[in-house]
C-alpha cells in the first residue's frame, strides 16, 4: 500500500496521524533513541535550558506524548522551587517573597491517549506523580504533573493561563498549523514564551546529503527492523520534509502576532527551535 500523505484530504490527516501514534506508543521511546542515536535527549535537555523556569510558573507541554519535555520542565522547576523555598530567609533581595508562592504546575497534552497514557506509566516509574512535597496542612509544595488530552488547535485551556508553551516534535504532525499557533497565543499570558523543537532543514551540502540518505532510506528500514512498521516511519520522514522552513515559520509565527520571533538551528539545522512571545 503507497503511504503517500501528500494527496491525503486535510481531514483526513488528523485520523492518519492519529493512527500513527497510535501505532509506534509502545516502542516509541525507544525509536526515538535508537533513530537519533540518542541525540534527541541532549536537544531535549537544550530546549528545556532555554525555557527559563521559575517558581509558581504554569508550563504546558502541547503534543508531549510521553512526557520527554515536560518530566525535564518538571524537575528543574521542582528544583528551583525547593530552592526559592529554602533560601527565603538566606538575605538576598527579595528572599522573603521568594517562598511565598503558590507551586506550579507542568502539564502534559496531547491529542493521542495512548501517548498519554505510557506518559502516565512512565512517570509514576519516575516518581514524579503525586504532589511530591507537602506542608503540615497537606498542600503541595512543589509543582504537580498533569495530563490533559487535547488538540494544540484548540486547547481545554483559558486566555492568558500560561508562562511558557513548548511543543516538540509535535508542529508538523498538526493538521492546520496556523491554527496551533493561534491558539498558543491565546492561551499564553501577557510577557509568555511559545518555544517549537522541530525538525528543520539542513542548509549546509555535505550534511544535507548524508540527512537525506539516512532519512529516507534508513529511519524507514530501522522502523521495520524494530518497530515492525516501515509506514509509520515513512510518514514521519515525509512530513519531516514538507514542514515549513525556518524562515516561513518564523513568518507563519508573526502572522498570527508573536513577537520578537527568532530561531536557533541545532544539529546543523537538523532540528530548530523557533520562539516567539506574546506581549
Ligand atoms: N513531544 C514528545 C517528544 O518530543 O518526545 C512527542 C513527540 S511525537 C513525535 C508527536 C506527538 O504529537 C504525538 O504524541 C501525537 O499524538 C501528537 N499530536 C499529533 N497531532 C496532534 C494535535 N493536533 N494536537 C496535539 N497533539 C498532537
Amino acid at each position: 500500500t503507497s503511504f503517500g500523505f501528500r494527496d491525503v484530504r486535510v481531514e483526513e490527516k488528523q485520523g492518519l496521524v492519529r493512527d500513527v501514534f497510535e501505532k509506534v506508543a509502545p516502542s516509541y521511546d525507544l525509536m526515538n533513541d535508537f533513530m537519533s542515536a540518542g541525540v534527541h535527549r541532549l536537544w531535549k535537555d537544550y530546549l528545556v535550558d532555554k525555557v527559563g523556569v521559575f517558581p509558581g510558573m504554569t508550563h504546558l507541554d502541547v503534543a508531549g506524548g510521553t512526557g520527554d519535555v515536560a518530566f525535564r520542565v518538571l524537575r528543574e522547576l521542582r528544583r528551583a522551587e525547593e530552592k526559592a523555598r529554602r533560601g527565603g530567609g538566606g538575605g538576598g533581595g527579595g528572599g522573603g517573597r521568594a517562598r511565598d508562592f503558590d507551586p506550579g504546575r507542568v502539564i502534559v497534552s496531547d491529542i493521542n491517549p495512548a501517548m498519554l497514557a505510557e506518559g502516565r506509566k512512565r512517570a509514576r516509574g519516575r516518581g514524579l506523580m503525586g504532589l511530591n512535597a507537602v506542608d503540615a496542612k497537606g498542600d503541595a509544595l512543589l509543582a504537580k504533573l498533569e495530563f490533559v488530552e487535547g488538540n494544540a488547535e484548540s486547547l481545554p485551556f483559558e486566555d492568558a493561563s500560561v508562562d511558557v508553551y513548548t511543543i516538540a516534535f509535535g508542529l508538523r504532525n498538526v493538521t492546520n498549523a496556523k491554527a496551533a499557533l493561534r491558539d498558543a497565543l491565546r492561551l499564553l499570558k501577557p510577557g509568555g514564551r511559545f518555544m517549537c523543537l522541530e525538525f528543520s532543514h539542513v542548509t549546509q551540502e555535505p550534511l544535507r546529503s548524508m540527512y537525506d540518505l539516512y532519512s529516507f532510506n534508513v529511519i524507514p528500514a530501522l522502523g521495520e527492523l524494530v518497530a515492525k512498521d516501515e509506514a509509520s516511519y515513512r510518514y514521519l520522514v515525509e512530513s519531516i520534509r514538507k514542514f515549513p522552513k525556518q524562515r516561513e515559520l518564523e513568518d507563519m509565527m508573526r502572522d498570527v502576532g508573536f513577537k520578537s520571533v527568532s530561531h536557533d538551528n541545532l544539529t546543523g539545522g537538523v532540528v530548530a527551535i523557533h520562539e516567539g512571545f506574546k506581549l
